[in-house]
């Protein structure tokens, strides 16, 4: 089964009903099918054949859902940008992919003449903004308008529907090869939580389109025909405004997002009562965050989904009802289509309740990385995949991630999840956000740092973070320095970049 499916059979039953909705621009199903169909047969005319690579740079709007199902629908293969990027790493996803056609948005117009500059199989531009472009290039509606639609490709499930960039969180992105049947089978597998996007749900896209964990919520609402709505990237008086305007019923949104939602003088003000299922992921969540948004969003359906790009991207998912005591710090039990196996060091899986790295089987693992061999077999290897994230699953099958493994810290002899540090320090009403580090330490190996963003109207005191910690978690655990910053460095898809954070204070040593 391929993506397109979905729309073909929302086309079929319900062709009037509403498709994508962006500020006062509204498609029905038939609108949508019958413009994905003109966009796939521009993409043939550029040259777009099987297999090629067809990336799209740009924020988030209704053309972004038209992007995303003409692709496959002209028989290629999607590259969704990282929009946070700078253009040297933008330069490199398209020369590494091998992208031959690009689609670009009126906001980031300006890097193409960069970007053809520099990435020697772009053979096509194609403007998909309102505004005029150098080179006598059509306007996206003109385009649309000068082609009729094609038949989509309709390619087999195990052919690949994408190359997605990984957040760039550790290390350089790395290319995730997901074919349909990877993406299908993570969005079903999800949704027969029953605690995702369902019949008549509008989803708001708040969260960054290109990035899979938007993507996958996307791949959801496609398969069950519903209506997307879309803010051009998450903006908290935009977002608010979006869900009372259209009556939003569920959307996807980062931890970070979740945290400054919540934290908005905005949210009183608005009505959100259509709101039914908050769905979140992508990274730590500090059970401090959690409870302020139960406090604040009382009437909406919290489930996490802890996953990664190369799980398509689900593995697990904490529903609603699991959201009390202990397990608000779980990324919950593995979905229906995943399963989770925690292994040692060697390959062996440990006892109940040890912490090793969090591997996982399934229709969802990837193909591999794209052209990087050596990485696919070594996260591969046993038919599992390697996730890099330590964590352990408790006597219920719950999973609780406590670290990415290069970030755990070893403090005399000790491991340290900062994971469990952050909460602990979030709980605090002084800190809106808190990301925890080790740093070298010639007693200990290493010791425990905290950089805290102070809440609003707030001056966090050290001596108290330490007292309030110390009442939460051990002492070895507890911070030993602070740092009081502005803001935390974020990658493009709104995750904490600790290994800045580690460059920063090398660099402050040394200096
Ligand atoms: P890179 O692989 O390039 O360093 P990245 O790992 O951030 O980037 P993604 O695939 O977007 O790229 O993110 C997956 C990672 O995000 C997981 O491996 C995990 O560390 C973290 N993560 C995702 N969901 C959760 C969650 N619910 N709880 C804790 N961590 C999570
Ligand atoms: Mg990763």
């Amino acid at each position: 089964m391929q993506l397109t499916q979905g729309l073909h059979r929302a086309v079929q039953t319900s062709p009037d009903a509403v498709a994508t909705v962006c500020g006062d621009r509204r498609r029905t199903f038939r609108e949508h099918a019958d413009r994905v169909a003109r966009l796939a047969a521009a993409l043939h005319d550029l040259g777009v054949r099987e297999g090629d690579r067809v990336a799209i740079l740009s924020l988030n709007s209704d053309r972004y859902a038209e992007y995303l199902l003409a692709v496959p629908w002209a028989g290629a293969v999607v590259n969704p940008v990282n929009i946070r990027w700078s253009p040297a790493e933008i330069v490199y996803s398209l020369r590494d992919s091998g992208t031959t056609v690009l689609l670009v948005d009126d906001a980031f117009a300006p890097l193409v003449p960069t970007l053809t500059d520099q990435v020697e199989s772009l053979v096509a531009v194609v403007h998909c903004g309102d505004g005029v472009l150098p080179g006598g290039l059509l306007s996206y509606e003109e385009l649309l308008a000068a082609h009729e639609p094609v038949d989509d490709a309709r390619r087999s499930g195990d052919d690949l529907a994408g190359i997605f960039y990984t957040g760039g969180t550790t290390g350089f992105p790395k290319g995730v090869m997901l074919s349909h049947a990877n993406l299908v089978t993570s969005a079903m597998g999800a949704m027969a939580s029953g605690e995702l996007v369902r019949r008549g749900s509008v989803l708001l896209h708040a969260a960054p389109m290109f990035h899979l964990a938007d993507l996958a919520a996307w791949t959801s609402q496609v398969l069950q025909g519903g209506t997307h709505v879309t803010v051009p990237f998450f903006e908290p008086t935009a977002v608010l405004d979006a869900i009372e305007r259209h009556g939003v019923t569920d959307m996807l949104l980062v931890p970070t997002m979740i945290q400054i939602l919540v934290d908005h003088p905005a949210v009183g003000d608005h009505d959100l009562s259509s709101l039914q299922r908050l769905l979140y992921g992508g990274s730590v969540i500090s059970t401090g965050v959690l409870e302020r948004t139960l406090a604040t969003l009382p009437g909406v359906r919290l489930t996490q989904a802890y996953g990664m790009t190369e799980l398509s991207p689900v593995a697990t998912l904490l529903l609603p009802d699991e959201h009390e005591g202990r397990r608000l710090s779980s990324g919950g039990r593995a979905a229906l289509h995943s399963e989770v196996r925690i292994l040692d060091a060697d390959d062996r899986p440990v006892p109940t309740g040890t912490v090793g790295e969090i591997c996982v089987r399934g229709g969802h693992v990837m193909q591999g990385y794209w052209n990087k061999p050596e990485e696919t077999r070594a996260a591969l290897r046993g038919g599992w995949m390697h996730t890099g994230d330590g964590g352990y699953v408790d006597e219920d099958g719950f999973v609780y991630v406590v670290d990415r493994i290069k970030d755990m810290i070893v403090t005399g002899g000790e491991n340290v999840y900062s994971a469990e540090v952050e909460s602990a320090l979030s709980k605090h009403p002084s800190v809106a956000q808190v990301a925890v580090i080790g740093l070298p330490d010639e007693r200990y190996g290493e010791k425990v740092h905290a950089y805290v963003v102070a809440a609003p109207g707030t001056a966090p005191d050290p001596d108290e973070l330490q007292t309030h910690a110390r009442g939460l978690i051990a002492g070895y655990k507890v911070p030993r320095s602070f740092t009081l910053v502005d803001a935390l460095p974020m990658s493009g898809a709104g995750k904490i970049l600790k290994r800045e954070l580690r460059a920063q204070a090398a660099q402050e040593v040394t200096a």
